[in-house]
């Protein structure tokens, strides 16, 4: 049996009558930019998220760029975020000239730890940057409350967290700005590159369309130097598609880990943690493991794919080496860095497919060797 870490193709097969239809429908008209498929879907996915506007954007990376230069933060400033995130957090803040400031992690949720972000704060410090990781929440309201008494801006990347809850809210509804990636193997993802940003502050919004469209609001008529970062039709048609079913989509992938950590508890060194604020929309399924390697290697014999999200954290990447960070500077994030694996995850998983992964996953460690788990 052949499991890759997520199946495109799965999903299409279910879907493709509707994103035919759909995609008929712009090609017919020809309207490929800021349409109505553009303008329903920022609509629907704002509502969905409980916030008043959504402006769709190229890419997550885009999303968060724009959000930080609609804050007004540039040169000079520093951004408060995590190194276990996937490296486009941080290019958005040095595309804007800012300073990107690494903070360690809760080990058990992998997101930030607001302890961490009170240490870090210095008087340049402008926004914080938590990261819903895998698709759990990072704890929002001491951040928030942080964030209240300095007078800072909260930017979430929420790019693998589309539908998940903090304390009954939407992700990317809690600071200023939600910035989610909607590339393809995301919980809501296009047939190519796009990206939204959600928020409930007029003038915010207002920015962020004019930034995504060289900085105007009339054609040829720039108030800001903006870019090239809108959301095209056609993405926007397959994304109104899928947006229907984000929620029986995200369902499943629940179903799934719930499985996965029934039959791997006391197997793999560690499982995902749920805090009880939180539901886990489970982009990827990570666990725990000391023979990782070993492991990859037996799942991939068994053609089961695995994934490692990220083996190497930012602050030890080439290209931060400029903000001077030694190994040992975030001891949570270095020490999961080199343990956690990811297992194939999405909403078309059969449960012959599950069965044989846990199997093979038991297996493969009792013939590894590998440390018992901690109970
Ligand atoms: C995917 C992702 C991004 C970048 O999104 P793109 O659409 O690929 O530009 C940013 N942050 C996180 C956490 C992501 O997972």
């Amino acid at each position: 049996m052949r499991i890759p870490l997520v199946d495109l193709q799965a999903q299409y097969q279910i879907i493709k009558e509707e994103i035919r239809t759909s995609l008929d429908k712009v090609l017919n008209d020809m309207e490929l930019f800021l349409g109505p498929h553009t303008s329903a879907f920022e609509e629907a996915f704002a509502s969905y998220c409980g916030c008043r506007y959504g402006i769709g954007v190229s890419s997550g990376t885009d999303a968060l760029t724009l959000a930080l230069r609609a804050c007004g933060i540039g040169p000079g400033d520093e951004v408060i975020t995590v190194a276990n995130t996937f490296v486009a957090t941080v290019e958005a803040i040095a595309q804007v000239g800012a300073k990107p400031v690494f903070v360690d992690i809760d080990p058990q949720t992998y997101t930030i730890d607001p302890e961490q972000v009170n240490a870090a704060l210095t008087p340049r410090t402008r926004a914080l940057l938590p990261v819903h990781l895998y698709g759990h929440p990072a704890e929002m309201e001491p951040l928030l409350a942080i964030a209240r008494r300095a007078g800072l801006r909260i930017i979430e990347d929420a790019s693998q967290a589309h539908g998940a809850l903090y304390r009954g809210r939407r992700v990317g509804s809690l600071g200023d700005i939600g910035c989610f990636s909607l590339y393809c193997s995301k919980n809501l993802g296009a047939y190519g590159e796009a990206g939204i940003c959600v928020t409930n502050d007029a003038s915010l919004a207002e920015r962020l369309r004019m930034l995504r469209d060289h900085g105007s609001r009339i054609r040829y008529h720039h108030e800001l130097l903006g870019s090239n970062a809108r959301l095209d039709e056609l993405q926007a048609a397959i994304l109104l598609v899928k947006l229907r079913h984000l929620e029986h989509w995200n369902a499943a992938r629940q179903a799934h880990a719930q499985f996965y950590s029934e039959h791997l508890r006391g197997i793999v060194a560690a499982l995902p943690t749920v805090r009880p604020w939180a539901t886990h929309v489970y982009c990827y399924y990570v666990i725990q493991v000391e023979e990782r390697e070993q492991l990859r290697r037996l799942l991939q014999e068994a053609g089961i794919s695995s994934g490692i999200h990220y083996p190497v954290p930012l602050h030890l990447q080439p290209a931060c080496a400029y903000l001077g960070y030694q190994r040992g500077a975030l001891p949570h994030t270095e020490a999961c860095a080199t343990r956690i694996l990811s297992l194939p995850m999405y909403p078309e998983l059969s449960e012959q497919q599950l069965s044989y992964i846990v199997e093979t996953v038991s297996s493969s460690l009792k013939q590894s060797g590998a440390a018992p788990a901690h109970p």
